[in-house]
């Protein structure tokens, strides 16, 4: 199956209830309001919902689901978005940055919390940029869960990926710097850096997650040159908070979004790209390593309105 097949299929709930609800056929007006609820029911945000319905009323198309597709695609781009935002003066959210799936640097900072899918993106990031001729190296930075560290180390060995680990408990802002300084020193081009994702300990994760990502740049000076959220859309809304605290304390360069495969709340996307001001970078539908792929904002919306 190829990858779109396999998009729309990971996607069939949420466009699935925005199919059962939105009466397209109907007089416009109606088939607006419709609209409005499905969209509000699959996470794409408030704001943002009456942003796309105000759009595709303007522009007086016939053809709404086509006007509604072109609506999205503004809305989770986030070059577009600031252009948008900036013509109708609500352009307040800082630096909304471009999508490039070339990482900037050479060391990406993978943070989130546990169950998120974190250790199975690195791996297939890992497989990724390695199948695009890169060498690349993993660090496994979650020091505190003895089975993440294991974990990676497996999937290292199964797709050749040295592993830089360190013993259970151990500091993970040496560990990272270590990492660093043997990726400079092996050369390879790009080091994916894991991190601990424990929400409820005495001691602070983002504080933790500082000093990891200040002990790389005193290895590696302007690195991580990205610092990737990992964000379960399962989650929906209450990940979105989340995302905030960990884009106020390491600042976030983009974000890769797993399990769209088990939710209705596809939507989710929209708010991500709008309140941190990131960009997607991938989209993970699956389990299998070939189900996470760069995201595309045009195919993301021809999947879900079909
Ligand atoms: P971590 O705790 O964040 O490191 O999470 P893991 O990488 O261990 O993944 C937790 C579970 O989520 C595993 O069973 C993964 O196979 C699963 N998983 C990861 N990504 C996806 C995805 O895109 N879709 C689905 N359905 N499951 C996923």
């Amino acid at each position: 199956m190829s990858w779109l097949q396999r998009l729309r299929e990971g996607l069939s709930k949420t466009r699935e209830n925005i199919a059962k609800s939105v009466p397209w056929n109907r007089d416009p007006e109606e088939v607006l309001e419709e609209l409005e609820y499905a969209l509000i029911s699959a996470d794409v945000g408030v704001e943002a919902t009456q942003e796309v319905i105000e759009e595709v009323r303007a522009s007086g198309k016939k053809d709404l689901r086509e006007a509604l597709k072109q609506a999205l695609v503004v809305q989770l781009e986030p070059d577009l978005l600031r252009a948008k935002l900036r013509k109708v003066g609500l352009f307040n959210r800082g630096n909304i940055q471009k999508t490039t799936i070339e990482p900037a640097g050479q060391v990406i900072l993978m943070v989130g919390v546990n169950g998120v899918g974190k250790t199975t993106t690195i791996a297939k990031l890992g497989q990724y940029y390695q199948s695009r001729g890169k060498k690349v190296m993993f660090c496994a930075g979650d020091t505190f869960r003895a089975a993440g560290g294991a974990q990676l180390g497996i999937w290292g060995e199964r797709i050749g990926v040295p592993v830089i680990q360190g013993p259970e408990g151990s500091d993970p802002a040496a560990l990272a710097y270590d990492a660093a300084m043997a990726r400079k020193a092996r050369g390879m081009d790009l080091l994916l850096v894991d991190t601990a994702g424990r929400l409820h300990t005495k001691h602070n994760l983002m504080e933790e997650l500082v000093k990891v990502k200040r002990s790389i740049a005193k290895a590696d000076p302007g690195e991580p040159g990205e610092v990737w959220l990992v964000l379960d859309a399962v989650t929906g809304q209450n990940g979105l908070e989340q995302a905030k605290k960990f884009n106020e304390a390491v600042g976030l360069t983009g974000v890769v979004v797993t399990k769209l495969d088990g939710t209705a709340k596809g939507g989710v996307l929209v708010p991500i790209v709008r309140e941190l001001g990131v960009p997607i970078k991938f989209i993970g539908i699956g389990e299998a390593a070939t189900d996470l792929q760069p995201f595309d904002a045009g195919e993301f919306v021809e999947a879900l309105l079909g």
